[in-house]
């Protein structure tokens, strides 16, 4: 069979339309060129995406105690653990935890079911990780959780401000539609505030490397200097916005000089960045998790807010303030209440009219009376023994959440454990009784909305394999066992939409503009023929929000918040910022499959300012032991003067399926925000020296090895696996046995150095190369990408099997070296011969293509550049 189906990537809030192409079993990807969000581009995991497809560690069947069983047995199971906790211990001692991965009709269904049946609120969202303080900060501020411009307004933008978010990598689509609108004019400025030197940064025309923390003085101050010069727009704020004059008299005393000492920046800097957004109507301020997950998030929005209300920026073109979301469906989550203190449809869970109207639209036998429990408190309801049976779909708490073996203690003690997912093995499935499988990206249906409002099809390519179900049915089964069968007798996400597009526009008891009106009555062809359409439907305007001043409070006007007065924490240590980066994806469920996508950044990493590894003794690539009160992790070193002093920074990526320690949630505090319950994610202190290990291992191997070593971490590559591995001097004999046991047919040769300690082997089946292994007392020292492409090599001869433990090429051969470009497949050694001859970006990408696709590797290429050109250290800086 071939077709063509349009669908939308799974990974960012950027929601880029994606066309599949199918022949057979075979699938490949391009961005779709009809989609307004992308218009055909698609970033390195977007590209990706066909990588991630296959059937391995797929969860297939649902499992009771570890046995497979039906699933009627399965269901049977949940619903009669979720009727004793009910029956014994009251609603209070039931919870989901669902994800904003999940499609807007899975998360509608578990919204029901929770708020209206069971009747608690305990259902919250990982996307509280990610963006509760914009939720917050927007209600505050405009009376409802609504971003109210598009896409289209970073490109008309005259000045775009980049603020806690390193956009370049992860929203890459998005940020070259910015950097291709600067081509165009080149007039347009950049201003990036981020404490570290980022691939965004390096774009920016400014970049104010802040002291971490320090965000709500920077803006503070921005608004005590535009009162100051006049650069208000007086009549805007007396129509549309109440509580300005308190904010501007709490902003006062943020002079120069007080941010200047607060943030560690230069007044000079300072004074640029609010001269330009004085002078520059056309501003759009873009933030994200660095502005969000901090102990003091949401008032960081309503500084932001406040800038942007107090100059009447707001919904009009090329203008607004802008949080970018990280998930693909955070936004259809909030949407339909997916966050512990919201109902459906921006509903408010305090408002009695709104519940008694939710209530009556389900005809439901109750409705939450008050907020439930938050992420974090939630786990920590967990720990305590006062959750009974959790519902966890689609997310991966004991990586993601702080203080994550915390959480991993509170669920391995609790009663009932259900979890939905596609993947078997995740540290959750782990403390699963009852694993429920669930339909991944390319088998599941629905739809998803974007950080621009836009709603888009999520198509399936694909039947579900094995047993594999969507959310939305096995939640629907779950309410039927329990007696709701029939408010649950949806037949298809389609039927689900239609419910939640008519609750949309039939509860109208509120000022919030979302609605879906004109979709309530959407046939099945209709929906499966989707367009991506942005909310308000077919509201006439311009797609933005709040363009006429009219908000969604009460009044009808905005509101300037005045933030708290900041407590500075006592702080010993180092800050550990945690993050993402350009080509993984979360916990790796799905990006940890690529080959090419694994190949950029392969091991868990910390980056250490100089300064920091002098005075911990701690050397570039050595490992590194990170502790905090909470949980311990072991990380490779990357010094870097692109970190402050005092400040690290680790990806939250690694999970206990791709590294030994390598979860660095679990350092971090779970210090949250006093209105949004977000979890301060990006500010832990922690405390690092150097780990020492006896026997240091770098391995390829077409199976992945067991080893017991204190050190490990696996990265999939083209023909197996690749494996960093450090521990006792044993550890080579242990690889040994386990190749004698894995490959006894197989043909091995080694090299062995008793005097230096290094000791080399390489195993052959049919001169084709299965597995290789090199050890040192120190940091072994080969050319690893090449080691890896020798595992795709084919039979090789006898001479060149010998040649292999040399751990690199001939110098006649030549090979590309590390991947920077994963879209394209370029290598560093590759760029670096062409940084010889070419002198920009643009001219290496003509030359090797490099650079050409998503773009989000140009920063590398430029440090590269700089390199070549005989500037300090910026390869190793950069990458
Ligand atoms: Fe997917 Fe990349 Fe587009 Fe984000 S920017 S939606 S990850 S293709």
């Amino acid at each position: 069979m071939s077709a063509d189906v349009k669908t939308t990537c799974p990974y960012c809030g950027v929601g880029c339309g994606v066309l599949a192409r199918i022949d057979g079993d075979a699938v490949s990807i391009e961005g779709d060129t009809s989609h307004p969000a992308n218009f055909g581009k698609l970033c390195s995991k977007g590209a990706a995406l066909a990588d991630v497809l296959s059937l391995e560690g797929r969860l297939l069947a649902p499992h009771v105690g570890g046995e497979k069983v039906s699933w009627d047995t399965a269901l049977d199971t949940a619903a009669a653990r979720i009727k004793d906790a009910l029956e014994t211990h009251g609603p209070e001692s039931v919870a989901f935890y669902v994800s904003g991965q999940l499609l807007t009709e899975d998360y509608y269904v578990a919204n029901k079911l929770m708020k209206g049946f069971i009747g608690t609120a305990n259902i919250d969202t990982n996307s509280r990780l990610c963006m509760a303080s914009s939720v917050a900060g927007h209600k505050r501020a405009f009376g409802e959780d609504a971003v109210p411009g598009t896409y289209e307004d970073l490109e008309q933008a005259d000045l775009v401000v980049f603020t806690g978010s390193n956009f370049a990598w992860c929203h890459p689509v998005l940020f070259q539609r910015v950097l291709a609108a600067k081509e165009k004019r080149p007039g347009m400025q950049i201003i990036a505030i981020d404490p570290r030197q980022t691939a965004t940064t390096e774009q920016a025309d400014l970049h104010l490397a802040l002291r971490p923390g320090s965000d709500v003085a920077l803006f503070q101050g921005l608004l005590a200097w535009l009162n100051r010069q006049g650069a208000g727009d007086a009549d805007y704020v007396d129509v549309h916005v109440e509580g300005m004059n308190a904010a501007l008299e709490a902003a006062a005393p943020f002079t120069l000089d007080r941010v200047a000492a607060a943030t560690g920046l230069e007044k000079r800097a300072i004074r640029q960045f609010y001269k330009a957004f004085a002078a520059t109507q056309k501003t759009v301020t873009v933030y994200s998790q660095g502005v969000n997950q901090a102990a003091d998030g949401t008032d960081r929005v309503n500084t932001i807010l406040n800038c942007h209300l107090f100059t009447g920026r707001v919904g009009k073109p090329g203008c607004g303030p802008f949080s970018i979301t990280g998930q693909p469906n955070a936004m259809g989550g909030r949407e339909v209440g997916g966050l512990a203190n919201q109902l459906a449809s921006h509903l408010d869970i305090d408002n009695p009219d709104h519940r008694s109207a939710v209530q009556a639209f389900w005809r439901s036998p109750f409705i939450a009376q008050r907020a439930g429990l938050k992420a974090v408190d939630m786990f920590d309801a967990v720990a305590a023994g006062k959750i009974k049976a959790i519902w966890i779909m689609g997310t991966n708490p004991v990586d993601s959440l702080p203080n994550a073996d915390a959480v991993r203690a509170a669920l391995k003690a609790c009663p009932t454990v259900i979890v939905s997912d596609v993947t078997a093995d995740t540290d959750t499935a782990k403390c699963a009784d009852i694993l429920l499988p669930a339909a991944p990206w390319g088998e599941k249906d629905g739809t998803v909305t974007n950080s621009e409002r836009r709603i888009s099809r999520q198509r399936a390519l694909r039947p579900l394999a094995g047993q594999a179900k969507p959310d939305w049915w096995a939640l629907c089964e779950v309410a039927r066992r329990l007696g709701f069968g029939d408010a649950f007798s949806f037949g298809s996400a389609a039927d689900v939409f239609r419910e939640y597009a008519q609750l949309t526009n039939q509860v109208v008891t509120k000022p919030t503009k979302l609605n879906f009106g004109p979709l309530e009555d959407i046939s099945d062809a209709a929906y499966e023929a989707l367009l991506p359409v942005q909310w308000p439907i077919g509201a006439r305007g311009d797609g933005r929000l709040y363009g006429d001043g009219q908000y969604s409070t009460p009044s009808g006007k905005a509101r300037a918040v005045v933030p708290a007065a900041s407590k500075p924490a006592p702080r010993e240590g180092y800050t550990l910022n945690t993050g993402r980066i350009r080509d993984q994806w979360h916990t790796m469920t799905r990006t940890g499959l690529s080959a090419r996508l694994s190949q950029h950044l392969p091991e868990p990493f910390v980056d250490i300012h100089p300064e920091d590894a002098l005075r911990e003794g701690i050397g570039h690539a050595s490992l590194v032991a990170l502790s905090s009160p909470h949980g311990k992790a072991i990380v490779r070193a990357r010094i870097t003067a692109r970190q402050q002093p005092g400040s690290i920074f680790a990806p939250m990526h690694w999970t206990g399926q791709y590294a030994s320690a390598g979860r660095v949630d679990a350092l971090v505090a779970a210090n949250t925000d006093p209105f949004s319950g977000q979890p301060a994610l990006k500010a832990s202190m922690v405390s690092m020296k150097p780990f020492s290990a006896g026997c240091h291992g770098f391995i390829v191997c077409t199976r992945r090895p067991t080893l017991d070593a204190a050190y490990w971490a696996v990265a999939t590559c083209k023909g197996g696996v690749r494996l960093e591995c450090a521990g006792e001097p044993a550890l080579k004999e242990a690889f040994t046995t386990w190749l004698e046991t894995t490959f006894p047919e197989a043909e091995t040769v080694h090299y062995e150095d008793q005097a230096s300690g290094h000791s080399r082997l390489a195993v052959f089946d049919n001169d084709r190369l299965v597995a290789a292994g090199f050890f040192s007392p120190t940091l072994v020292d080969v050319a690893r990408q090449w080691v890896v492409d020798q595992l795709s090599a084919g039979a090789q001869s006898r001479q060149a099997q010998h040649r292999l433990l040399a751990g690199r090429p001939k110098v006649s051969e030549g090979h590309d070296g590390a991947t920077i470009c994963s879209c394209m497949g370029v290598g560093i050694q590759a760029i670096k011969a062409a940084a010889r001859t070419c002198r920009s970006v643009h001219a290496i990408g003509a030359a090797t293509g490099a650079g050409t696709g998503c773009g989000s590797c140009q920063y590398e290429i430029k440090a590269i550049l700089a390199e070549a050109e005989g500037k300090e250290d910026a390869i190793q800086a950069a990458i």
